[in-house]
């Protein structure tokens, strides 16, 4: 990975001619994007028909392939619509940047580029990630470099394949969506996911995310609450996330 990321020789960030955009407005964004991914998710379920055997979550998936487009239910439509995830972290006035912490153990160059990492037989909760990769000044940075990497619903990475890891690029309004599923948690950490985030020609800043309410944070010490997603739990069990990465450009 860090040949595609040396490799990132795209413009540099969309900054040219684009207004500042306010906080409000990434909100009133995100709340769309959030919505809309939901929607795309509550048609995605997982295959496999074993239980979870540490039950993290609540809602374990159910059997069709992800290939599915089945539309969402009403009550999924619903409660995608009712409420909208706030971002996390702040840009503007308070802004600081995303904190870089440990890549870890686990990580593994050159994933496929996908927005996705569900796939056949892949066991877990839903999780639908969306959000922005935000400059300082809160501009949207695009074609952003996001490689994920995470641990399963038992607790094990794939460090012979490619399972759950995978990179893509921010769009030109600077969102991404990543579609995966709850990691589930390892001895000596709490639950987490792993990224790479860079703006085109810039530094990679690598980090993870974390979720609210977990008993492990409080004892990780890589735990940062600014890295805390935002989650939602929809009606169908899966859930939503929000996250912005500001990065230093
Ligand atoms: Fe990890």
């Amino acid at each position: 990975m860090e040949t595609k990321h040396t490799e990132h020789t795209q413009e540099k960030a969309g900054t040219t001619g684009k207004k500042k955009v306010s906080r409000r407005q990434f909100m009133l964004s995100a709340a769309v994007l959030t919505s809309t991914a939901v929607l795309a998710s509550c048609g995605i379920r997982l295959g496999g028909s074993k239980a979870e055997s540490d039950a993290v979550q609540s809602g374990n998936a159910s059997s069709t392939p992800a290939s599915s487009t089945a539309p969402p239910s009403a009550n999924a439509t619903a409660n995608a619509t009712a409420t909208a995830l706030a971002e996390t972290p702040a840009c503007g006035e308070e802004s600081t940047n995303t904190p870089a912490v440990t890549e870890g153990p686990y990580f593994t160059a050159n994933s496929p580029e996908r927005s996705s990492l569900l796939q056949q037989g892949l066991e877990g909760t839903l999780l639908t990630i969306t959000g922005y990769v935000l400059s300082k000044s809160c501009q949207p940075v695009k074609h952003a470099l996001l490689d994920f990497w995470h641990a399963d619903a038992k607790g094990e990475y794939d460090n012979k394949g490619y399972t759950l890891r995978g990179h893509q690029y921010t769009d030109d309004q600077g969102k991404f969506t990543l579609q995966t599923i709850v990691p589930g948690l390892y001895p000596g950490r709490s639950r987490h996911i792993h990224v790479k985030a860079q703006a085109p020609n810039e530094k990679i800043l690598t980090t993870q995310l974390f979720f609210p309410n977990e008993p492990g944070n409080a004892k990780d010490n890589i735990f940062k609450e600014a890295l805390l997603m935002n989650i939602r739990d929809n009606a169908d069990g899966s859930k939503a996330a929000s996250f912005n990465f500001v990065v230093q450009v």
